[in-house]
């Protein structure tokens, strides 16, 4: 298993319970080595179905916040469209932040952290070769790549690489805020607060701890904001500000007071990214079908992870068939996706901010 992000979490951590040896190779030097990134809303028949099957439901229940589901909509001038709270016995979507998702999934997993994989090459005779960053190689039966949307693992299949999407995400964030922006705090509410006008969007979403994400979104050529990588978080600020000028006090106000700022502009593979079946080597998640981050990649990458690992613990030697199965079933599935997500990103950001609500209203139950 190449990639300890969701997917080769849930991966590995199914097999475990099934009482399968599985070697976890991941690049970052330790679990805490990276942020772990925003909240992540995990769906009853996706992600939550994965974590049944690793026997971590409960466990799940206790750190998620079903209030979290919460979805508040703003225009530009700041007026509330909509404002909808779950009821309290709801659950289809509650949230989880990365960081409690990914100790949960770790359990007792023995992961092999420092271990970037450059290349893989399958069918060497011996089984898949790996070869590290540190010059070591070794070979395995199966080399399931989760290595995410810049695979190293993926060229083993297929020569697809993921494309831009049209749409850059400035990411920053909040601490503290119940205590030190309290107007903010009221503003983003219990789960997510989104503002849409032309070509652009504001999403927060609140964390547990009264940390808040922002997601500043815009349609742009791809390297027209390179700038926006600078480490000068003022100089960010400031061309966001000017991006995002009109726009009311309140929701300007969360781009005033973010930290740092991370660009990260959208890329997705092709929506029906298939590939002719190479024996010992497979892909999951991101690697397999990257798309827009709308509410649906994490857990789709849990889903093929525990779905994959459930076939090859009962495969009984015929891997590679089962395997080659997998594959089909986990394509059928990511196209659907991967089409409704792109559709989705081209109307929340888009020429006409009303396309947003309308999606809202299409998706978000009454
Ligand atoms: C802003 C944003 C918001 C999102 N919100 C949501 C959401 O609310 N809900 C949702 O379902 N999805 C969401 N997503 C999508 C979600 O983050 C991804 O789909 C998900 O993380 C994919 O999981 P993965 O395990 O396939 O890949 P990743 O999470 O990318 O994990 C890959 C792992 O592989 C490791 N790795 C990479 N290269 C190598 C290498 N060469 N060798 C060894 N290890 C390597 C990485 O360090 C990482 O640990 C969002 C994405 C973004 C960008």
């Amino acid at each position: 298993m190449v990639g300890a992000g969701p997917a080769g979490l849930a991966f590995a951590r199914v097999l475990h319970r099934h009482g399968h040896p599985v070697t976890v190779l991941e690049r970052d030097s330790g679990p805490e080595a990276r942020p772990p990134g925003g909240t992540l809303d995990l769906h009853e028949g996706l992600g939550q179905l994965a974590l049944d099957k690793a026997g971590l439901l409960a466990r799940f229940q206790t750190l998620a916040r079903p209030e979290g589901q919460a979805m508040r909509i703003l225009d530009a001038a700041g007026t509330v469209l909509r404002d909808w709270r779950p009821r309290p016995e709801d659950r289809a979507n509650p949230e989880i932040d990365r960081g409690h998702l990914r100790d949960l999934l770790l359990g007792p997993l023995d992961v092999r952290w420092g271990r970037g994989v450059t290349e893989v090459l399958p069918d060497t005779g011996d089984g898949t070769l790996v070869r590290f960053a540190d010059g070591r190689q070794e070979t395995f039966d199966l080399v399931v790549g989760a290595d995410g949307a810049w695979s190293r693992v993926r060229p083993a299949v297929s020569p697809v690489t993921p494309h831009y999407t049209g749409v850059t995400f400035v990411e920053t964030s909040l601490d503290d805020v119940d205590t030190r922006h309290p107007g903010l705090a009221r503003l983003v509410g219990d789960g997510s607060m989104a503002v849409y006008g032309v070509n652009r969007g504001l999403v927060a979403q609140r964390n547990s701890g009264g940390h808040v994400k922002v997601y500043a979104q815009f349609r742009a050529p791809v390297d027209r904001h390179a700038g926006l990588d600078r480490a000068d978080a003022e100089a960010v600020r400031s061309v966001l500000l000017s991006l995002f000028d009109g726009w009311a006090a309140p929701v300007l106000d969360l781009l005033r007071h973010g930290t740092a700022f991370v660009r990260r502009p959208l890329h997705a593979l092709p929506v029906s990214h298939t590939w002719t079946h190479v024996r010992g080597v497979t892909l999951l998640g991101d690697a397999a079908h990257l798309m827009p981050p709308l509410g649906a990649g994490a857990n789709l990458a849990m889903l093929d992870g525990a779905e994959l690992a459930e076939s090859v613990a009962g495969c009984h030697g015929a891997l590679d068939e089962t395997v080659r199965a997998f594959e089909e079933r986990m394509w059928a599935r990511a196209a659907r996706w991967a089409s409704v997500t792109t559709a989705g990103l081209e109307r929340l950001v888009s020429p006409d901010p009303a396309e947003a609500l309308a999606l809202f209203d299409q998706v978000q139950p009454s």
